[in-house]
């Protein structure tokens, strides 16, 4: 670890020679091996690990480079730091490209880790490699089954026939989680996704809803929280019974204070209650509805902007209050999927009903005071019998404690939350350790038999069925119970399920009893920080969330949230701020950027370009600021190792200037704050080049100034920070070094105290900051009490000013 130095060419800093030198020696040294139990406190940072795609591009360095510097800042403020890495390896995508190049997914993927694995050591990063976790090989994934098989056990994973998404482009179900847009796209592809009616593999993440909506004690950002609340959208609200006949349906709703005002009913077309409580007058009609319904997408049947259509099926329900009779409709907003299929329309106090209401003539009473009808807010309940008078909330409690007490309603809790669709009809993932015996039913693979390996040589083209099921050999199986023949379930997971614990493996990566060790996950857990991409809000954190969860209560942990912080980073733009892509053009290589300006330079660039979590364009004339400051950097190192003078009256300024930066620096850090970070060393280095330009050459205020600018910027340039260590006569690694404290002291020299004189007299003394201007001193001077008693009302017609010592306000 020694390291020969480098030799440079006119004071010019060689990045590419010393990169390459150190990068090396790190890994000769094992530096970044994560300490087993030390004494000191620990730091579990950790970074979404990469999708294997081929190729790191801007933005993983944009996601990396940050979290890197912040283990390597924790390490240096005396924690035993875990910051380890790995590859999200199975998925579609995978698939899609070895599909697309005719090669075996698992030889893609793996040709791509070996590549990403380069490239991100010539980032520098500081990942403990020994700890690399590879989510498509057996020795990982036979923990998703064996989790599966707990959750099966204690209910928490089902099979269940149900209408679910399809994507007809991928050929797979989606979890409802996956689908997006108003006009419900695929997330992966775009592409709309059908509806098909399918035995499917659900996770049951609903039973945990409630909690997934509390945030104590979590430092996440407020959007994330915001849309994961969104999505699980509770409301509260009322299930009441209505009568048609000799039948009966229940609705939801969150404003029964507007129960007098519901002057008709309406069914999903799909209602099975249809068929029985339409006329024979109106069957016919109703029979072409329905029809035209059930071929349109539930997207087209959303839309805000479509036009509001029913039809009447003849049939009245009774009003629970007044008993009069309401017409019950059919119209295709209304989904047989979604809370009971059936509503109670207020066209008064709902713009949906209000459309519907003006389009076919039914009356829309008011019954809550406000503005111009639709009126949705709350408000005086009027035209509501007994009610009438009562405010919204009033009214909302003892309507729903009436339908209570009678029976025919309660208090109930929706959520929109669905439980997780697991199964996909894919290759590339987890097989589902299942075993179907015509005997026996369904009957989990027995843990002892875990990994069901996927099987390397299956025809993995999609074809709307599980590739699997087209495998004999590993189709046919015998059953565990019995011994007679069985069939293997054939779908695979959703690849969401190997990243919801994947925190956890990282602790003990080669573990072969257990998913992980629980010492060393009491040592580590939970993630202190976590960071990645605020596209996964929904999605892979909400489901980390639900498995901590389960994983708690499986009594595997002791904690119940996966990571305490979460920052997301935000996004880099192509030079003319437009997203890139390689069709526009703008897409910047990092391969060829550090090639031309080293890593260090990349990373300092990237952390420099603004607030991590904002992102921003690319600028290629910024980066030529960070390389020309590289270089100032250097020279000044070089330059403090040579200084031979001795103390200079401007010394007493660079410390100061130094203490400030490193309380500035430490404080930026942490808050994640990297961009002025980088601008307090910037200033630092400034004010060493004042110092020389004023003649200043103190040999040992220089080394400790550089030392301390060379800790403080290791982090971010580890490279050239290792280089200036060794050339400024530290030992060992810089990497190990602690942190720089700021000097109390010379903190508080920032204020000075100043004496005031009224007349050349003295009558107070205030503080101000150190090379305060006059005016900012004079004013101090006048907002004291006894100046301003010696003043006596007049104006000081003349200030003379001592800097930081004395200020004299003369008066006639
Ligand atoms: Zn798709
Ligand atoms: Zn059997």
């Amino acid at each position: 670890m020694a390291g020969e130095r480098v030799e440079t060419d006119e004071g010019r800093y060689d990045y590419a020679q010393v990169e390459r030198k150190w990068q090396e020696a790190w890994v000769s040294a094992d530096m970044y091996r994560t300490p087993v139990a030390g004494n000191r406190p620990k730091y579990y940072m950790l970074t979404m690990y990469p999708y294997p795609s081929g190729d790191f591009h801007v933005g993983h360095w944009y996601a990396m480079t940050p979290a890197d510097t912040y283990a390597r800042y924790k390490r240096m403020r005396g924690h035993d730091v875990l910051f380890p890495i790995g590859f999200d390896a199975f998925g579609l995508p995978a698939e899609n490209a070895a599909i697309k190049r005719g090669i075996h997914p698992r030889v893609w993927t793996m040709g791509n880790i070996d590549r990403m694995r380069a490239q991100l050591r010539t980032m520098g990063t500081m990942f403990d490699w020994a700890r690399e976790v590879v989510t498509c090989q057996p020795e990982y994934y036979r923990w998703n089954q064996w989790f599966f098989l707990q959750f099966l056990k204690r209910g928490l994973a089902y099979k269940k026939h149900a209408p679910v998404d399809w994507c007809p482009s991928c050929q797979t179900t989606l979890a409802r989680e996956q689908v997006v847009g108003e006009d419900r796209r695929c997330e992966r592809c775009d592409t709309p996704v059908i509806r098909k009616d399918l035995d499917q593999w659900f996770f049951r993440i609903t039973q945990y809803a409630d909690e997934l909506l509390s945030f104590d004690g979590l430092d996440w950002p407020e959007r994330v929280k915001a849309m994961q609340t969104n999505w699980i959208g509770r409301s509260e609200g009322t299930q009441f019974r209505f009568e048609v006949a000799e039948e009966s349906f229940d609705v939801f709703t969150t404003r029964i204070d507007t129960l007098y005002g519901c002057s008709f009913a309406v069914l999903a077309p799909e209602h099975p209650l249809v068929e029985r409580i339409v006329t024979a007058e109106q069957r016919e009609a109703v029979a072409a509805y329905t029809s035209q319904a059930t071929r349109e997408s539930d997207t087209e049947r959303m839309s805000t902007t479509r036009e509001r259509t029913g039809v009447f099926t003849g049939a009245y329900a009774k009003h629970p209050m007044t008993g009069q009779p309401i017409p019950v409709w059919i119209a295709d907003y209304v989904l047989v999927t979604y809370g009971t299929g059936a509503i109670m329309a207020v066209p008064g106090h709902d713009e949906r009903d209000f459309d519907f209401a003006t389009r076919y003539g039914l009356p829309i009473p008011r019954v809550i005071e406000g503005g111009e009808l639709p009126y949705t807010g709350d408000g005086k309940v009027v035209n509501s019998g007994p009610y009438t008078g009562l405010d919204s909330e009033a009214a909302w409690n003892a309507i729903a404690d009436e339908l209570e007490r009678r029976g025919i309603g309660r208090g109930t809790v929706q959520y929109r939350l669905r439980d997780w669709l697991i199964s996909r009809q894919r290759y590339w993932g987890t097989p589902i350790p299942v075993i179907y015996c015509d005997k026996c039913g369904i009957v989990p693979v027995p843990e002892a038999d875990l990994p069901v390996i996927l099987p390397p040589d299956a025809e993995f083209r999609p074809t709307g069925e599980s590739p699997l099921l087209h495998d004999q050999a590993f189709l046919n199986t015998t059953c565990p119970q019995c011994g007679g023949p069985a069939r293997r379930e054939t779908d695979t997971m959703d690849t969401f399920v190997d990243s919801s614990w994947y925190m956890c493996r990282y602790v003990s990566p080669h573990d072969e009893a257990a998913p992980f060790d629980r010492l060393a996950a009491d040592q580590w857990l939970p993630v202190d920080t976590y960071t990645g991409g605020i596209e996964h809000a929904i999605l892979h954190l909400m489901y980390m969330r639900f498995f901590t969860k389960a994983m708690r209560d499986l009594g595997l942990v002791s904690f119940s949230e996966p990571a305490l912080r979460l920052r997301n980073q935000g996004i880099i733009l192509g030079e003319n701020s437009e997203k890139m892509s390689k069709s526009r053009g703008n897409v910047v290589n990092p391969d060829d950027l550090v090639a031309r300006y080293g890593a260090d330079v990349v990373r300092m660039f990237l952390m420099f370009i603004g607030p991590w979590d904002q992102g921003g364009p690319w600028n290629s004339r910024g980066i030529e600021g960070i390389v020309r400051f590289q270089q100032r950097l250097w020279r000044s190192c070089l330059d403090a190792a040579a200084a031979s003078g001795g103390a200079h009256p401007a010394d007493a300024g660079l410390r100061r200037a130094l203490h400030q930066a490193i309380a500035r620096v430490s404080g930026d850090m942490d808050r994640f704050a990297f961009n002025t970070a980088i601008s307090a060393l910037m200033t630092l280095l400034n004010e060493v080049g004042s110092y020389r330009d004023a003649g200043g050459n103190s040999g040992e205020l220089l080394r400790e100034v550089m030392s301390a600018l060379t800790r403080m910027i290791a982090p971010m340039a580890p490279h050239q920070a290792e280089e200036m260590w060794r050339r400024l006569g530290g030992s060992g690694s810089v990497h190990l070094q602690a942190w720089p404290e700021p000097d109390a002291d010379q903190l508080r020299q920032e204020r000075v105290t100043v004496v005031v004189q009224v007349n050349g007299k003295v009558r107070d003394r205030v503080e101000v900051p150190v090379d305060a201007p006059e005016d900012e001193v004079r004013a101090a001077a006048l907002a004291s009490a006894k100046v301003q008693a010696a003043l006596g009302g007049r104006p000081a017609t003349k200030v003379i000013a001592v800097p930081n010592r004395l200020v004299n306000l003369v008066v006639g």
